[in-house]
This record gives C-alpha cells, sequence and structure tokens, in this order.
C-alpha cells in the first residue's frame, strides 16, 4: 500500500503518521520527491484501515500495490534512483560503463585492459575472480589472487571495480569491492540475496537465465528487503530456442524495468550474444533504449582468453563502441 502525502505538509505531521502507521505493525518506507513525499507500506496492510488513511487532512490519495515487489517498486519510489559506486553514479541521466575481463588472469593482463578501457571512457573495471563455470574442468577463476590484482588495477587507475561473489562466506573478502555483481546462476539463491540486504554496498544484480523480469524484480526486492537499496538490474540475455547466439537479448526488458521500477539498468551486450561483432549493434541499441549503462568484456588478447573470449572485444574495438555509444547519446 502507499500513501502520497499532500504537498507542503510540515515534517512533524508527516513524523507523526508514520509513527501511528509503525504501531499498525507494518514497516514505512519515505520516499521525498521534488513535489511529493510518499509513504510505502511494507509487510502485512490488512490491518491498516484505508478509508480511515484516505480521509486524513494531510493525505492526498492511498492505493494498494499488487505486484509483489514493493521495495523495487516505482510507486513505492516514483523518481529514479541513483546508485553510487564509490563516486561513479548511475541512474536518472547517469550513463555508467563496465568494462574489463571476463576473468582476472594475470597482473599484465588486469593493468593492461584497465588503462586502455580507462582511456576508453569506461567508468568502473569488471573482472570475474569467482567463475560459474558449466564445466568442472575450465578455469575456475584466480579467487583471491584475482581479487588482488583488482585491488592493484584499481589503485594504479582509480576505477572502481566489479566483481562477482558466488558464496555468501566469501564477503570477508570483498571488502575492497565497489560493486559486488549477482551472475545470471546465482540470480534466485536466495540465502545468498538475503547476506547481500544485510550489507551496505552496492548491488549488480543479473537476470538468470531464464527468468522473466517479476522474479528478477522478486530477487531484487531480497535484497533490499534486509535494508540495502543500492541495486542495479543488469538484462544478459536469455536462454531461447535461438541457437545462432548464446542468448537472446531482451531490449523491451530495458523500457519494462524502467516503468515497473526505480532501479537503474544495465545492459550486457557480450554475454547476450556471445559474439564479439554483435558486441556493438547490441550496445548501441541498448543506449538507444534508455539504458543506464553498459557492461562489456574487454580483453587485451581475446584469442588467448582463458574465458569468453569469443565474445570479448580488443581495446580498440571497445574505444570505437564507446565512441558509437557516445553518438546515440548526444541524439537522444
Ligand atoms: C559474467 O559477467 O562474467 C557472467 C558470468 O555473466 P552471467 O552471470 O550473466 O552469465
Ligand atoms: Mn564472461
Amino acid at each position: 500500500m502507499i500513501a502520497v502525502i499532500k504537498q507542503g505538509v510540515p515534517a512533524d505531521q508527516v513524523q507523526n503518521l508514520i509513527a501511528w502507521l509503525e504501531t499498525q505493525k507494518v514497516a514505512v518506507h519515505v520516499s521525498e520527491g521534488e513535489y511529493n513525499t510518499v509513504l510505502g507500506l511494507v509487510g502485512d496492510t490488512t490491518n491498516v484501515d484505508m478509508e480511515l488513511l484516505q480521509n486524513l487532512e494531510i493525505v492526498e490519495n492511498v492505493m494498494r500495490i499488487s505486484e509483489p515487489f514493493k521495495n523495487a517498486n516505482r510507486k513505492f519510489h516514483p523518481e529514479d534512483t541513483v546508485v553510487d559506486v564509490s563516486g561513479v553514479k548511475i541512474g536518472s541521466g547517469n550513463f555508467a560503463v563496465i568494462a574489463g575481463p571476463c576473468s582476472v588472469e594475470s597482473r599484465e593482463q588486469i593493468i593492461d585492459v584497465a588503462e586502455q578501457v580507462k582511456a576508453a571512457g569506461a567508468t568502473l573495471l569488471r573482472g570475474g575472480a569467482f567463475k560459474p563455470r558449466t564445466s568442472p574442468y575450465d578455469f575456475q577463476g584466480l579467487k583471491a589472487d584475482g581479487l588482488a590484482l583488482l585491488e592493484e588495477a584499481k589503485k594504479d587507475t582509480g576505477m572502481p571495480i566489479v566483481t562477482e561473489i558466488m558464496n555468501a562466506n566469501h564477503l570477508p573478502l570483498f571488502e575492497n569491492v565497489d560493486l559486488i555483481q549477482v551472475g545470471a546462476r546465482n540470480m534466485q539463491n536466495f540465502e545468498l540475496l538475503k547476506e547481500l540486504g544485510r550489507i551496505r554496498k552496492p548491488i549488480l544484480l543479473k537476470r538468470g537465465l531464464a527468468s522473466t523480469l517479476k522474479e528478477l524484480l522478486m530477487s531484487a526486492e531480497y535484497i533490499m528487503a534486509g535494508g540495502n537499496e543500492q541495486i542495479i538490474l543488469c538484462e544478459r540475455g536469455v536462454r531461447t530456442f535461438e541457437t545462432y547466439t548464446r542468448n537472446t537479448l531482451d531490449l523491451s526488458a530495458v523500457p519494462m524495468l524502467k516503468e515497473l521500477s526505480h532501479l537503474p539498468v544495465v545492459v550486457d551486450p557480450s554475454h547476450a550474444s556471445g559474439i564479439s561483432r554483435l558486441v556493438k549493434p547490441m550496445a548501441l541499441a541498448a543506449a538507444a533504449a534508455g539504458a543506464d549503462g553498459l557492461m562489456i568484456e574487454v580483453h587485451n588478447n581475446p584469442a588467448k582468453a582463458l574465458c569468453d573470449g569469443a565474445q570479448s572485444l580488443t581495446p580498440e574495438q571497445f574505444a570505437d563502441v564507446m565512441n558509437g555509444v557516445a553518438k546515440i547519446r548526444e541524439v537522444l
């Protein structure tokens, strides 16, 4: 349920109403907009007298929210959320580009790629240290050593770092990670999501391999229910009957998610297509569709990459994509 407060109501009157609502056993989420304050009531709202609330002098409107996601819902929080990743803002017109290799492989590799993607305009550095691989015989990532190398690259370039967590027990290792990624395979690892709700660090939540947008938003809700509201959603393609591409990029997810939710939405054209030559057209299309950012895999030697070489761009190709994206954003 949401209650929209009339414009110009003094703060102490709003506070009194919140205190009263809290006695009704609901949690109150306050969203202060430019014009209106919106109170979102989470929990069992069956005891809240909707008519009584509606008739209060200070209340403009009361509505029930039918969607099962509350905190992530735009009705709860009409204005776009801006996620701040160690000074890099994403959302509400702030466009961020996350770039870097699928996996951190060596000091030389990650420093070289970091410097080159930064020069091309990337704002955040990615690199997998704990890798979710389909085969247990494939490279599993450098783990803690990979995180240490990412930290070196961060010191060298000043770029905040983004890397995937697969196990909540690893959280102490992620202290210096600026944006924690939950990969497609863990989107519905609810115990992990609950742990991430307890911390106060931004989370990049990728859409599951065959997940609906509602399921993605419910996963965001798991994190937000714990009090961590700094979430970036990521469309990375879903599995369909098509086999020429690794996945099928669902671009309609961008405007749909932005309509349903206030959270920023980024697109990963690398995992969505699986083919490096498709990354540029899909990145441009994502920017045109209104994405708040991109996540692109870049390797200094894609042919030798230990993971996802076929979809990785060279730093030169990445710079070309950045030029194209800048042009699309100018037109918008
Ligand atoms: C990744 O970003 O490295 C990754 C494994 O992506 P996804 O979870 O989308 O497959
Ligand atoms: Mn990858």
